[in-house]
This record gives structure tokens, sequence and C-alpha cells, in this order.
């Protein structure tokens, strides 16, 4: 059954469809479409920051049913500037691959980028700082913190990058956004981190709300522009952002800010209530796999995460019963595949644990990019798989029970 049909009307090959809605939570499913195919949702994004996937050939993507891949536009600042092709000389070269980013990818694929402002917040913190995405039980923030190597004014951040004086700002930020081409990119936001207090969280909300102004003014309207709700931790301000930005024109929107697991699902449920339904909602850095379950009984369309690439790197593997760490001893001599019944390249190739084991140790760098490729696979392969079986799930109506069967067994 159809709910919605709501075309944008900024190009007649993008728009967001609801198919079906859970009757239990906010969960929905939905097809996203780009001028570069469809994205079915709810669906994992994954992180190429560079415009590409380290280890893996363009041709693995596609056979990992990968459906959504986003990039960093502040790493792909200095090459996009660079490059002297125009698109249509580099849609010359290959019919397809007619944008910048699916020319780095080397590959036709739906493509999103982020604003470039998270990295720059980033430059803000000290090394001893490690206040990320989310602050871990772990890490212990310098109360002392100073944001001595950033400047924010109305225009945007100016900031100290590898020895020189830098700029980012909203309009520059479209412009940025707009060489590299994604289908999907979005509004530069002042990001915060847990650390800051309510006050300055408040003036983070207006000038997100002014800089969201500047974006879909100076936007490139064949790009779908998602907006960003911050707020922090602060009901108040989250519903204020979500209320102000929601109420824009923009063609889905994104939920930024940095928080601690718990915090997810709370949060979600003060901003998405304000957010319109027909539209889709992204969800940026957040993808463990509770963390999946909770985004989507929310209300989540898309979220992105480096979690199953940056895992794999390090032979760090899913599966249905939880972690599997093939470097351990205990794998030397395994000759099974990864996970029985999985489908990914790796394990219906039949390469063992052993094996990747041994190419993952490995200090060839050629054995061991080998090695990494078959974890990535598997990775990639089990996430996409996730959501694919979540789908399946929303579409026979018994999400609920798939997810606690799933969570169940994972955790066992
Ligand atoms: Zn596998």
């Amino acid at each position: 059954m159809i709910n919605t049909i709501k075309k944008t009307h900024h190009s007649s090959t993008a728009g967001f469809t609801i198919i079906k809605k859970d009757k239990q939570t906010r969960a929905r499913l939905g097809i996203l479409t780009t001028p570069h195919g469809i994205i079915k949702t709810p669906s994992y994004v994954f992180v190429g920051t560079y415009g590409k996937f380290l280890h893996l050939k363009p041709s693995d993507i596609p056979k990992t049913k990968s459906q959504l891949v986003i990039a960093n536009t502040f790493h792909l600042w200095d090459t996009v500037l660079q490059s002297n092709k125009s698109m249509r000389q580099l849609a010359e070269k290959n019919k397809k691959l007619d944008t910048f980013l699916t020319q780095k990818l080397g590959l036709n694929i739906p493509t999103m980028t982020d604003s470039g402002g998270f990295q720059v917040l980033s430059l803000a913190f000290g090394d001893k700082n490690k206040v990320g995405k989310f602050m871990t039980g772990d890490s212990k923030p310098d109360a002392s913190y100073k944001r001595s190597k950033i400047r924010i004014t109305q225009k945007g951040v100016h900031f100290n990058f590898k020895g020189e004086k830098s700029f980012l700002g909203p309009k520059l930020s479209m412009k940025l956004q707009s060489k590299i081409g994604a289908d999907i990119i979005f509004a530069f936001d002042q990001i915060t981190s847990p650390l800051d207090d309510y006050e300055y969280n408040r003036k983070a909300v207006e000038l997100t709300d002014k800089w969201a102004k500047i974006c879909l003014k100076t936007r490139d309207p064949k790009q779908m522009l998602f907006g960003i709700v911050q707020g922090g931790l602060f009901k108040d301000l989250r519903i204020k952002s979500a209320k102000s930005i929601g109420f824009m024109p923009f063609d889905g929107f994104g939920i930024g800010g940095s928080y601690t697991k718990k915090q997810i699902s709370k949060m979600l449920k003060w901003v998405v209530p304000y957010l319109p339904e027909e539209k889709p909602r992204h969800l940026l850095g957040v993808g463990k796999v509770a963390d999946v379950f909770e985004a989507i009984d929310n209300g989540i369309d898309t979220f992105d995460c480096v979690i199953p690439t940056r895992e794999a790197r390090h032979g760090r593997l899913y599966t249905k019963t939880g972690h599997m760490d093939i470097r351990r001893g205990a794998f030397s001599n395994d000759k099974k595949v990864i996970e029985k019944g999985c489908g990914c390249l790796t394990c219906s190739s039949k390469i063992s644990r052993s094996k990747i084991r041994a190419l993952i140790k490995n200090e060839d760098r050629e054995l061991n990019a080998k090695g990494q490729r078959w974890c990535l696979m598997h990775n990639m392969w089990f996430f996409n798989n996730l959501l694919n079986e979540i789908r399946a799930s929303l579409a026979r109506g018994s999400y609920q029970s798939y997810k606690t069967k799933f969570l169940k067994k994972f955790n066992s």
C-alpha cells in the first residue's frame, strides 16, 4: 500500500516514497530515488572518505549489495578544486560516470556528501581530547579544552589546517558539494560537542538556521539537499531546531550531533515528530547493530557509519551471533568459513577463517590488503543483509518479532 508519494520539485528523477509503515513503531519502508539509482530504505550508508574504499575494486561494491555511499567533502576539497575536467568531459569519458564522485568511485551508484563541518570541528579538539561522535566511557575529555584552533563567525568557520589559515562556510560548502556532484548533499551546520553548554548550543541552533537558509539559496538544484537538526542534548533546543529546519523546503533531513548510545533514542523521540513525515531522514554517523534498530524504530531511513569498514580492516567480523576477532590464535587452524550460510563473496568463495587470519596478520602489504578485502566484503554484506532482512520484515508486518529474535541471537 502506498501511503504517500512525494517528489521534490528539484528533479524529476529524485524523490522519496513511503511504501509501508510499522504499526508499533515509527519504522517505515521506502524507496529513495536518485539520478544514479534507487535506494530501498531503511538503508545502511557506507563511508568512502576520499570517494573510494581502500582495498576494494569498484566492482566489489555491488557484490556487497551496497546501495549508497557517503564521501567527506573536507577530504575531497583539494582534489575537486584541482580537477579541471568538467562534468561534460567526465561524462564523455565514461557515459555512466557523470560526476566527480562517481568517477572517483569508478562506479555508478547513488552517493551522498557531508558538509565538511564535522571535520572542521574536529580540528578544534586537541589530540588528548577524543570527543568524537560518541563519548565512550573510557575517554574523559580534559575540561580545559578550548576551541583555539577554530573561530566561528556568522559567515562560517576559520581554522588552521596543516599550518595554513583556512575557511569553510555554507556558501563554499554548497559550491564544493556541487562540484563533487553527489545525489544527496547536506547543509553546512554548526556542530557542537557533548562538552558544550546550553548557551553554546542555543547559539549553534540559531547559526545553523541562518546557514540553512544560505544553503537553500546557493545550493545546486540538481542535488537533493538535506537540512540538519542540531540542539545537542537539550530537549527544547532540539525541538526548536527540528521545527525550524523541518519547516524549510529541504528535500530531506539529517540529524546531527554527538551523543552516547543511550541518548540516540531519546533525542530522536524529541526530533522526529517535528520533521515532515513524507521526507527522508538521515542519522549522521550512527550504525552499530543495536543503534540501527533504535534509529529505524524512531523513523530513520538512512544512516552512515565507519564501523563495518573500519572494523573489517582490523579483522573484526560480524556474524549473527556477535563479533569475531579473526586475528585471534583460536582461528589459526579453523577451516570453517566466517559464517555458515553467509552469502558474501568471502564465505561463498569458501575462504576459511585460518586463511583470512594468515592474510590479515601478514606483514606483506599485498597479502595484508587481500585479507582486508575478504573482511570488508563480509562485513559490508553482513550489514546490507541485515537491512535487507529488516526491510523484508517491515514488508511482512513482522518487524518487531524479527528485531527481538535477531538481537537475542546477536547478544547471546
Ligand atoms: Zn560472509
